[in-house]
C-alpha cells in the first residue's frame, strides 16, 4: 500500500491568529489575547485615543482633548481654568482637586475612580 503525502491546498491558512481572537501588540498591550467580539471595544478602550505627544492612552476622546490642552499646550497659562470632563457641562475649576469634587458630586463618579487618568493615561493592570 502506497502512502501518499499530499499537500493540503485547502482554504485554511496556517498564519491565522488564535482561534476567534487576536494577539494585540499595540502599546500598552504586550501579546495580550483579545477575542474577536471584544476586539473593537478593546481598540477603542486602549488604542483609539492615544496622545501623539506622550503615547499615553486616554480611553475617551474628551479626556484626550483635555489632556492635550492641560499637559501639552505650550501657550496655556498656568492659571487657566480646568474644564469639566463632560463636554456638555460648562463648569470650570481652578484646581484638579476641585474638579474631582465636582465630578463626584455632580456626575456621581465613584471615589475609587482614578482621576489622575487625565495626566497619567489609562494604565492597564
Ligand atoms: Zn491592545
Ligand atoms: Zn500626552
Ligand atoms: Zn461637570
Amino acid at each position: 500500500m502506497k502512502r501518499r503525502l499530499e499537500r493540503q491546498d485547502g482554504p485554511q491558512t496556517t498564519a491565522k491568529p488564535r482561534k476567534n481572537g487576536v494577539v494585540c501588540n499595540e502599546p500598552p498591550c504586550a501579546n495580550d489575547y483579545v477575542s474577536l467580539e471584544l476586539y473593537s471595544s478593546h481598540v477603542s478602550q486602549f488604542h483609539d485615543n492615544v496622545c501623539c505627544a506622550c503615547g499615553k492612552n486616554f480611553v475617551y476622546q474628551r479626556i484626550l482633548d483635555l489632556h492635550l490642552e492641560e499637559c501639552h499646550d505650550p501657550f496655556r497659562d498656568s492659571d487657566s481654568q480646568l474644564k469639566c470632563w463632560h463636554a456638555k457641562c460648562r463648569d470650570q475649576f481652578p484646581t484638579h482637586a476641585l474638579r474631582i469634587e465636582h465630578l463626584q458630586r455632580t456626575h456621581h463618579y465613584p471615589s475609587s475612580y482614578d482621576f489622575d487618568i487625565i495626566y497619567k493615561g489609562y494604565v492597564t493592570t
